[in-house]
Protein backbone atom coordinates (compact mmCIF):
# COMPACT_ATOMS: atom_id res chain seq x y z
CA UNK A 1 0.00 0.00 0.00
CA UNK A 2 1.71 3.09 -1.20
CA UNK A 3 -0.32 6.33 0.30
CA UNK A 4 0.54 10.74 -0.39
CA UNK A 5 -0.67 12.73 1.62
CA UNK A 6 -1.13 16.24 0.15
CA UNK A 7 -2.58 19.67 1.78
CA UNK A 8 -1.44 23.28 2.55
CA UNK A 9 0.95 23.61 5.16
CA UNK A 10 -0.72 23.26 8.18
CA UNK A 11 -3.21 20.86 7.34
CA UNK A 12 -1.84 18.13 9.70
CA UNK A 13 -0.18 16.26 6.85
CA UNK A 14 2.63 14.89 9.10
CA UNK A 15 0.49 14.08 11.78
CA UNK A 16 -2.32 11.77 10.04
CA UNK A 17 0.94 10.54 8.00
CA UNK A 18 2.77 9.00 11.31
CA UNK A 19 -0.67 7.63 12.38
CA UNK A 20 -0.64 5.62 9.47
CA UNK A 21 2.78 4.46 9.82
CA UNK A 22 2.02 3.38 13.02
CA UNK A 23 -0.58 1.52 12.59
CA UNK A 24 0.68 -0.42 8.89
CA UNK A 25 4.63 -0.07 9.87
CA UNK A 26 4.77 1.02 6.32
CA UNK A 27 7.99 3.59 5.52
CA UNK A 28 7.54 7.04 5.69
CA UNK A 29 9.01 10.04 3.55
CA UNK A 30 9.08 13.56 4.38
CA UNK A 31 11.38 15.72 2.25
CA UNK A 32 10.86 18.76 4.48
CA UNK A 33 12.12 16.45 7.79
CA UNK A 34 14.87 15.55 5.75
CA UNK A 35 16.04 18.95 4.51
CA UNK A 36 16.13 20.53 8.58
CA UNK A 37 18.06 17.07 9.56
CA UNK A 38 20.47 18.59 6.78
CA UNK A 39 20.33 22.02 8.01
CA UNK A 40 21.07 20.88 10.97
CA UNK A 41 24.09 18.91 9.50
CA UNK A 42 25.53 22.60 8.18
CA UNK A 43 27.54 22.75 5.29
CA UNK A 44 27.52 24.74 1.78
CA UNK A 45 24.68 22.66 0.19
CA UNK A 46 22.14 23.25 3.95
CA UNK A 47 22.87 26.88 3.83
CA UNK A 48 21.43 27.15 0.28
CA UNK A 49 18.41 24.68 1.47
CA UNK A 50 17.90 26.83 4.64
CA UNK A 51 17.56 30.21 2.31
CA UNK A 52 15.38 28.44 0.09
CA UNK A 53 13.07 27.20 2.85
CA UNK A 54 13.26 30.14 4.74
CA UNK A 55 11.84 32.12 1.82
CA UNK A 56 9.15 29.64 1.76
CA UNK A 57 9.67 28.34 -1.53
CA UNK A 58 10.05 24.89 -2.96
CA UNK A 59 13.40 22.91 -2.97
CA UNK A 60 14.44 22.54 -6.59
CA UNK A 61 13.44 19.26 -8.29
CA UNK A 62 16.44 17.86 -9.25
CA UNK A 63 17.45 17.97 -5.73
CA UNK A 64 14.63 16.62 -4.16
CA UNK A 65 14.78 13.75 -6.74
CA UNK A 66 18.35 12.53 -6.09
CA UNK A 67 17.17 12.94 -2.45
CA UNK A 68 13.79 10.61 -2.88
CA UNK A 69 16.43 7.95 -4.51
CA UNK A 70 19.46 8.08 -2.17
CA UNK A 71 16.44 7.48 1.34
CA UNK A 72 15.01 4.73 0.42
CA UNK A 73 17.99 3.13 -1.32
CA UNK A 74 18.37 0.09 1.21
CA UNK A 75 15.05 0.22 2.56
CA UNK A 76 12.91 -2.57 1.21
CA UNK A 77 9.89 -1.00 -0.17
CA UNK A 78 7.46 -4.08 -0.37
CA UNK A 79 6.29 -2.72 3.26
CA UNK A 80 4.31 0.09 1.92
CA UNK A 81 5.40 3.84 1.73
CA UNK A 82 3.95 6.57 3.30
CA UNK A 83 4.71 9.89 1.14
CA UNK A 84 4.28 13.65 3.32
CA UNK A 85 4.70 16.87 1.44
CA UNK A 86 5.73 14.91 -1.31
CA UNK A 87 4.71 15.74 -4.72
CA UNK A 88 4.14 19.10 -4.38
CA UNK A 89 4.39 20.25 -7.86
CA UNK A 90 3.36 18.42 -11.14
CA UNK A 91 6.47 17.30 -12.41
CA UNK A 92 7.06 15.52 -8.95
CA UNK A 93 3.95 13.74 -9.47
CA UNK A 94 4.95 12.18 -12.59
CA UNK A 95 8.48 11.68 -11.41
CA UNK A 96 6.95 9.41 -8.66
CA UNK A 97 4.83 7.84 -11.01
CA UNK A 98 7.80 6.76 -13.04
CA UNK A 99 9.65 6.29 -10.07
CA UNK A 100 7.59 3.53 -8.44
CA UNK A 101 6.46 1.86 -11.98
CA UNK A 102 10.29 1.23 -12.53
CA UNK A 103 9.89 -0.76 -9.00
CA UNK A 104 6.00 -2.21 -10.37
CA UNK A 105 4.82 -0.36 -7.88
CA UNK A 106 2.34 2.62 -7.99
CA UNK A 107 0.33 5.05 -5.57
CA UNK A 108 -2.95 3.80 -4.81
CA UNK A 109 -4.16 6.65 -2.80
CA UNK A 110 -3.95 10.04 -2.19
CA UNK A 111 -5.32 11.77 0.72
CA UNK A 112 -6.40 15.62 -0.09
CA UNK A 113 -6.33 17.01 3.20
CA UNK A 114 -7.92 20.61 2.35
CA UNK A 115 -8.70 23.49 4.77
CA UNK A 116 -9.95 27.13 5.05
CA UNK A 117 -6.27 29.49 4.64
CA UNK A 118 -7.23 31.03 7.59
CA UNK A 119 -7.27 28.70 9.80
CA UNK A 120 -3.99 27.00 8.20
CA UNK A 121 -2.62 30.20 9.39
CA UNK A 122 -3.48 29.87 12.68
CA UNK A 123 -2.26 26.67 13.26
CA UNK A 124 0.81 27.28 12.02
CA UNK A 125 1.35 29.90 14.31
CA UNK A 126 0.44 27.55 16.90
CA UNK A 127 3.06 24.97 16.01
CA UNK A 128 5.56 24.11 18.78
CA UNK A 129 8.78 21.12 18.23
CA UNK A 130 11.11 19.86 20.35
CA UNK A 131 14.45 21.27 19.73
CA UNK A 132 16.26 17.70 20.93
CA UNK A 133 13.56 14.44 20.54
CA UNK A 134 11.91 16.93 17.02
CA UNK A 135 8.31 15.83 18.83
CA UNK A 136 5.52 18.20 17.68
CA UNK A 137 2.67 19.93 19.27
CA UNK A 138 0.19 22.57 18.72
CA UNK A 139 -1.46 25.28 21.49
CA UNK A 140 -4.59 24.70 18.88
CA UNK A 141 -5.01 21.00 18.05
CA UNK A 142 -2.25 19.23 20.18
CA UNK A 143 -0.94 21.45 23.03
CA UNK A 144 1.94 20.07 25.14
CA UNK A 145 0.92 19.22 29.17
CA UNK A 146 2.89 21.63 30.88
CA UNK A 147 3.13 25.56 29.44
CA UNK A 148 5.46 25.29 26.32
CA UNK A 149 7.39 22.41 27.41
CA UNK A 150 8.43 19.52 25.61
CA UNK A 151 5.73 16.02 27.21
CA UNK A 152 9.14 13.86 26.66
CA UNK A 153 12.28 15.68 27.17
CA UNK A 154 10.62 18.84 29.30
CA UNK A 155 12.75 21.21 27.49
CA UNK A 156 11.88 24.71 26.24
CA UNK A 157 9.57 24.27 22.84
CA UNK A 158 10.50 26.74 19.65
CA UNK A 159 9.00 27.73 16.98
CA UNK A 160 9.91 26.52 13.13
CA UNK A 161 11.96 28.68 11.42
CA UNK A 162 9.42 28.73 8.27
CA UNK A 163 6.44 28.92 10.61
CA UNK A 164 6.77 33.11 10.90
CA UNK A 165 4.05 35.30 9.75
CA UNK A 166 5.53 36.30 5.88
CA UNK A 167 6.93 32.90 5.23
CA UNK A 168 3.25 31.30 6.48
CA UNK A 169 1.63 33.56 3.29
CA UNK A 170 4.64 32.51 0.95
CA UNK A 171 3.99 28.93 1.68
CA UNK A 172 0.09 28.63 1.26
CA UNK A 173 0.84 30.62 -2.10
CA UNK A 174 3.05 28.17 -3.53
CA UNK A 175 0.47 25.57 -2.50
CA UNK A 176 -2.03 27.09 -4.67
CA UNK A 177 0.20 27.79 -7.27
CA UNK A 178 2.56 24.78 -7.62
CA UNK A 179 1.18 21.83 -5.78
CA UNK A 180 -2.89 22.58 -6.73
CA UNK A 181 -2.07 21.12 -9.83
CA UNK A 182 -0.40 17.93 -8.87
CA UNK A 183 -4.12 17.55 -6.76
CA UNK A 184 -6.00 17.59 -10.27
CA UNK A 185 -3.60 14.99 -11.52
CA UNK A 186 -4.53 12.36 -8.75
CA UNK A 187 -7.96 13.56 -9.08
CA UNK A 188 -7.91 12.59 -13.09
CA UNK A 189 -6.01 9.21 -11.94
CA UNK A 190 -9.15 8.21 -9.72
CA UNK A 191 -6.83 8.29 -6.71
CA UNK A 192 -7.51 11.22 -5.09
CA UNK A 193 -9.82 11.14 -1.64
CA UNK A 194 -10.45 14.51 0.10
CA UNK A 195 -10.19 14.73 3.35
CA UNK A 196 -11.43 17.75 5.43
CA UNK A 197 -8.58 18.62 7.69
CA UNK A 198 -10.63 21.11 9.83
CA UNK A 199 -11.76 18.17 12.25
CA UNK A 200 -10.06 16.50 15.32
CA UNK A 201 -7.42 14.38 14.33
CA UNK A 202 -8.70 11.33 15.38
CA UNK A 203 -12.02 11.83 13.55
CA UNK A 204 -9.68 12.87 10.67
CA UNK A 205 -7.90 9.78 10.99
CA UNK A 206 -10.93 7.60 11.54
CA UNK A 207 -11.83 9.00 7.28
CA UNK A 208 -8.92 8.06 6.29
CA UNK A 209 -9.01 4.56 7.25
CA UNK A 210 -12.19 4.40 6.19
CA UNK A 211 -11.06 5.68 2.46
CA UNK A 212 -8.05 3.48 2.48
P1 LIG B 1 7.12 20.70 5.23
O1 LIG B 1 7.86 20.18 6.42
O2 LIG B 1 6.49 19.61 4.43
O3 LIG B 1 6.18 21.82 5.57
O4 LIG B 1 8.25 21.34 4.26
C1 LIG B 1 9.06 22.41 4.67
C2 LIG B 1 9.81 22.99 3.48
O5 LIG B 1 10.66 21.98 2.90
C3 LIG B 1 8.94 23.46 2.33
O6 LIG B 1 8.42 24.76 2.54
C4 LIG B 1 9.95 23.42 1.17
O7 LIG B 1 10.88 24.51 1.23
C5 LIG B 1 10.72 22.15 1.48
N1 LIG B 1 10.05 20.98 0.85
C6 LIG B 1 9.34 20.02 1.48
N2 LIG B 1 8.84 19.12 0.60
C7 LIG B 1 9.26 19.53 -0.63
C8 LIG B 1 9.08 19.04 -1.95
N3 LIG B 1 8.35 17.95 -2.21
N4 LIG B 1 9.65 19.73 -2.97
C9 LIG B 1 10.38 20.84 -2.74
N5 LIG B 1 10.58 21.37 -1.52
C10 LIG B 1 10.04 20.72 -0.48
Amino acid sequence: MNLVLIGPPGSGKGTQARLLVEKFKLLYFSPGEVFRDLVKKGGKLASKIAKIMEEGKLIPDKLMFSILDDYFKKKNLSLGLVFDGFPRNLAQAKLLERWLAAKKMKVDKVFFLFLESEIAVARLSARLECPKCEANFNLLTKPPRKDELCDFCGISLVRRGDDQQETIAKRLAVFERETAPAVDFYKEKGVLEEVDGERPVEVIFEDILRKT
